[in-house]
C-alpha cells in the first residue's frame, strides 16, 4: 500500500482495485466471447484512470476507452500498451500526439478525418481510425447525412495507407431502459451502417455497441467487444433490476475533527436550521461542498460512524458539516473515520445520494474533489 508512509488524510476517496478486478470479471462473464473495453474517461470516473486501467487489464480487460487524446496519451505515458480508443475529438485536436502514441482515433465527421490524415502524413506514420456512427443518440458520431462522404474519404486513406481502419462503433440512448424500442432501432441502424461500410469496401476489424447497461442486460448486443464504464466501478446501471454482484470500488470518508456536547435549545451550523430538542453529542466532519458534499444534501443524509448511521444536522458548509451522535455515541472520538458513502455493509450507498439529489450515481462518484485525497488499495501494482 502506498499510504503507509503518509499521514491519514482528513478527507479521502479510497478506491479498492480488488473490487475493480472483481467487477471486470463479472462483465467478462456476461460478455461471453466478446472482449471487454474498460472506459476510464473523466479520470476513471474519478477513481484514477491509470490505476483502474492497470487493475482492469490485469483482470482480463482487453482495451481502454477515453474521451480525449490527452487522457489517452497519459495512459501511454504510464506504461500501458493495450489498445486505447478516444472518441470525443474535434477538427483541431492534437492528432499528431495520438498517432505518435498509437492511440486509436474515433472520427465523427469528414473534417475530423481530414485532420487525422494530415497528422498521419506529418508524423509519417499510419493512423488508426474508428468510425463512431450516430444511430440515434444524436450526440457525437457521424451523422447519416455525412456517412457516405466519410466512407468515401476513409476508403481513399486506407488505400494509400495513411489510415488503418479498425472499428465501427456506436452508443445507445436508452440502454438503462432495457424495454425501450429505441435499443432495437439503434441496433438495426448500426447493422445497416456496418453493411454500408462493407459495400464501400471497408471491412472493420471489429464492431462494438454495448455500454454497461447493454453489456449486462442485452448479451445479444455484445458483438466483438463491450464498453462498460459505470459497472467497472461497481455501480449497477440498472439498479432496479439487479446489482449483478458488483462491488462499489470507491469509499468517500473523512476523519472526525471534533466531538462536543450541544445543549437543548442550541442551533447548529449557519442559519440554525437544526435546533437541539435535547442535550446531545455531535461530531464535526471536515468535508463540505468544496470537497464534493453537495450543499443541497443538508439534513438529508447520514454517515456511517461508530457502527451506526449518524444523521447530518444543520447546513453543509464549504469544508465541514455536523452529525448528531445522540445519546448512543458509541465512544466516537476525534480521528475516527466517518464513511460518507461506499460499499461497506451499513454505509450509505452512492445510490442513496443519487435518489436524494435527483441525479444518478455516476455524478455522485464524480463529486469528490477539493481536499479529498485519492488513495488506492489492492490490485497487482
Ligand atoms: C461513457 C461511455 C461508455 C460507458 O458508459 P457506461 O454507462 O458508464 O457503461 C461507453 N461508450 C461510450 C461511447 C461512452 O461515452
Amino acid at each position: 500500500m502506498d499510504r503507509v508512509s503518509t499521514p491519514e488524510p482528513q478527507v479521502e476517496t479510497l478506491v479498492d482495485l480488488n473490487a475493480i478486478a472483481h467487477n471486470v470479471r463479472i462483465l467478462a462473464e456476461h460478455a461471453g466471447d466478446a472482449a471487454v473495453m474498460v472506459v476510464v474517461k473523466a479520470d476513471g470516473y474519478n477513481h484514477g484512470a491509470v490505476e483502474v486501467a492497470k487493475a482492469a487489464l490485469a483482470a482480463g480487460a482487453r482495451e481502454l476507452g477515453v474521451t480525449t487524446v490527452p487522457e489517452a496519451v497519459k495512459l501511454r505515458a504510464a506504461g500501458i500498451t493495450a489498445p486505447i480508443l478516444c472518441w470525443l475529438n474535434t477538427s483541431d485536436t492534437d492528432y499528431a500526439s495520438a498517432v505518435e502514441a498509437d492511440i486509436e482515433i474515433a472520427v465523427s465527421s469528414v473534417a475530423h478525418l481530414e485532420a487525422v490524415a494530415a497528422a498521419a502524413r506529418q508524423v509519417g506514420k499510419t493512423a488508426t481510425v474508428s468510425l463512431k456512427v450516430d444511430t440515434g443518440l444524436n450526440r457525437n458520431g457521424v451523422a447519416p447525412t455525412e456517412y457516405a462522404q466519410v466512407l468515401d474519404l476513409l476508403a481513399r486513406l486506407v488505400a494509400e495507407e495513411t489510415v488503418r481502419f479498425r472499428a465501427i462503433f456506436s452508443h445507445l440512448a436508452h440502454a438503462d431502459l432495457p424495454s425501450s424500442p429505441s435499443i432495437d432501432m439503434q441496433r438495426d441502424r448500426f447493422l445497416e451502417a456496418i453493411a454500408t461500410a462493407k459495400q464501400a469496401g471497408l471491412e472493420p476489424e471489429l464492431v462494438h455497441l454495448a455500454n454497461s447497461a447493454a453489456a449486462l442486460t442485452r448479451p445479444d448486443l455484445a458483438f466483438d467487444m463491450v464498453r462498460p464504464g459505470i459497472a467497472v466501478y461497481g455501480l449497477s446501471p440498472v439498479p432496479e433490476i439487479s446489482d449483478y454482484g458488483l462491488r462499489p470500488a470507491m469509499t468517500f470518508r473523512a476523519r472526525v475533527a471534533l466531538v462536543k456536547r450541544v445543549a437543548a435549545g442550541e442551533g447548529v451550523s449557519y442559519g440554525h436550521e437544526w435546533i437541539a430538542d435535547r442535550d446531545t453529542t455531535v461530531a464535526l466532519i471536515p468535508a463540505g461542498y468544496a470537497d464534493g458534499v453537495p450543499r443541497t444534501l443538508g439534513g438529508r443524509f447520514d454517515v456511517w460512524l461508530g457502527g451506526a448511521r449518524r444523521p447530518n444536522i444543520g447546513r453543509i458548509c464549504m469544508d465541514q458539516f455536523v452529525v448528531d451522535l445522540g445519546e448512543n455515541d458509541a465512544g466516537v472520538r476525534e480521528g475516527d473515520t466517518a464513511i460518507l458513502f461506499g460499499g461497506e455493509p451499513g454505509a450509505p450507498h452512492p445510490q442513496e445520494w443519487a435518489d436524494t439529489l435527483g441525479t444518478i450515481h455516476y455524478e455522485v462518484v464524480c463529486s469528490p474533489h477539493g481536499r479529498a485525497v485519492r488513495n488506492h488499495i489492492g490490485g497487482d501494482r
